[in-house]
């Protein structure tokens, strides 16, 4: 099992500022947050990173982390204007916590390219 932050926020040992959880996803507020709404969605089980996926194998908690996201989105109210998903991944990807983890952000408008 990796051991990271997200790890010992799963396990309750650290707080976090929770906004869903199921028996398989919890959802939280990004502590250094880049936009009026930013949740990190993550897998309860040890999956590190994006180039850990194996569709075949992921696809059903995929779609579970999409449908968090959009139910989020509507809940926060950032639904109707639109937000990003982001999935960074390894060193280049911007990765810093090594625990699968999607970004919701929302309610300003984003840039592209990002940075
Ligand atoms: P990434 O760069 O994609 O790995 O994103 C990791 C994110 O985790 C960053 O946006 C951090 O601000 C966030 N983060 C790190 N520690 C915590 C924590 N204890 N609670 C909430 N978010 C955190």
């Amino acid at each position: 099992m990796g051991e990271t932050i997200f790890s010992k926020i799963i396990r309750k040992e650290i707080p976090a500022d929770v906004v869903l959880e199921t028996d398989t996803i919890l959802a939280f507020r990004d502590i250094n947050p880049q936009a009026p709404v930013h949740v990190l969605i993550i897998p309860k089980i040890d999956i590190p990173k994006v180039s850990d996926l194996k569709g075949c194998e992921h696809a059903q908690l995929l779609g579970e982390m999409i449908d968090v996201a959009n139910k989020l989105a509507k809940e926060m109210n950032i639904s109707e204007e639109g937000y990003r998903l982001v999935l960074n991944c390894g060193p280049n990807g911007g990765q810093e916590v090594y625990h699968l983890h999607m970004h919701l952000l929302g309610g300003r408008q984003m840039k592209w390219p990002p940075g």
